[in-house]
């Protein structure tokens, strides 16, 4: 039996970097324009913390100015949407990303509100998702951006395929259905309160799962030669018992991949596939907005 067709995220994200690195050299050159990007950390998030450097290793890499603003958990909102209303005035800056979650303490919706729409890189201002939702030019949130940049490099033109995309999320699911739809696809939108969710994942012919559930969808409910897109980061125990009582993890995406590479046609690893590419549409975004705002 054939596997099927791993889409390799990696290598994709490390072109599209390339392309964008290439792209700054020239707004510098020709507009004297460098695209910056403040990413805000609030508190210590272990995780958080690795994505805010990695966000600004790769920023400065392609060649744009990277700023980061570390803030104590403690801080009042006020404080917060103050730095983001400078942020909003500060010419040199192009992209302001406040990393999520932030603690519990904050009300985030208030905060991404604060954000200027034309700076809102990670695409969750009500102004982006209301012109995503219309068809207008959004700025778009960064992973549901890169799934489909590796669905239409997989796939080419997705008109009339039925897409089946588990989640619902503002962040993921959602802007995920609304660019499938743009594409042209027919789109079933999947939940916790979605009833036979086997069975109708069955019917996809892209399937998208976007759950935050460790291997939840498994090999028998995918349609064979259907193309899945795994959005899922899940930390779970080492495979190896010895390893694992240690406390050592391994990261798994929401597909059962050892099942779903026997079935479908095209597939994302995890880790290696969607993963890698929303740091690198961030950066995409961050260019956009700054040729957007400097008119270019
Ligand atoms: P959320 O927790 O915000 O949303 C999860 C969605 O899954 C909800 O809509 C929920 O339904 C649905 N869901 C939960 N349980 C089930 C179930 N048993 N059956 C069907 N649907 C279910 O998560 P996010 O959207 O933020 O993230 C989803 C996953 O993507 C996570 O694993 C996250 O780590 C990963 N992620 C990966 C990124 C990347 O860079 N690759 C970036 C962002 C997220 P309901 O609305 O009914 O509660």
């Amino acid at each position: 039996m054939t596997e099927a067709q791993r889409i390799d995220g990696k290598a994709f994200a490390d072109s599209l970097r390339g392309r964008l690195t290439q792209e700054v050299a020239a707004l510098k050159r020709d507009h004297g324009l460098t695209p910056g990007l403040a990413v805000i950390l609030v508190g210590e998030d272990p995780a958080s913390q690795i994505y805010v450097r990695n966000k600004g290793l790769q920023t400065e890499a392609c060649g744009m100015l990277s700023v980061t603003h570390r803030l104590s958990a403690t801080t009042p909102q006020a404080e917060l949407v103050a730095l983001v209303e400078a942020l909003n005035a500060d010419a040199t800056i192009h992209g302001i990303l406040v990393q999520l979650p932030l603690p519990d303490s904050f009300d985030s919706d208030a905060v991404i509100a604060a954000i200027d729409p034309a700076k809102d890189v990670d695409g969750l201002h009500v102004v982006n998702a209301g012109l995503l939702a219309t068809n207008q030019p959004a700025l778009t949130p960064c992973t549901p951006l890169g799934s489909m940049l590796l669905l239409k490099d997989a796939l080419g033109d997705l008109t009339g395929l039925h897409a089946v995309v588990i989640g619902r999320s503002n962040l993921v699911g959602k802007p995920i259905a609304q660019l499938l739809l743009q594409a042209n696809c027919t789109v079933t939108m999947a939940h916790s309160r979605t009833r036979d969710l086997a069975a109708l994942c069955r019917q996809a012919d892209i399937l998208v799962a976007a759950v935050g559930r460790p291997e939840m969808v498994r090999g028998d409910w995918i349609k064979p030669g259907a193309t899945v897109i795994d959005v899922g980061i899940n930390r779970v125990p080492a495979r190896d018992p010895a390893l694992a009582a240690e406390g050592k993890t391994r990261v798994v995406g929401d597909v059962a991949f050892d099942e779903a590479v026997k079935v479908a046609g095209q597939i994302t690893p995890v880790p290696g596939g969607v993963g890698p590419m929303t740091i690198a549409c961030l950066l995409q975004n961050t260019v956009t907005a700054a040729k957007r705002i400097a008119k270019i």
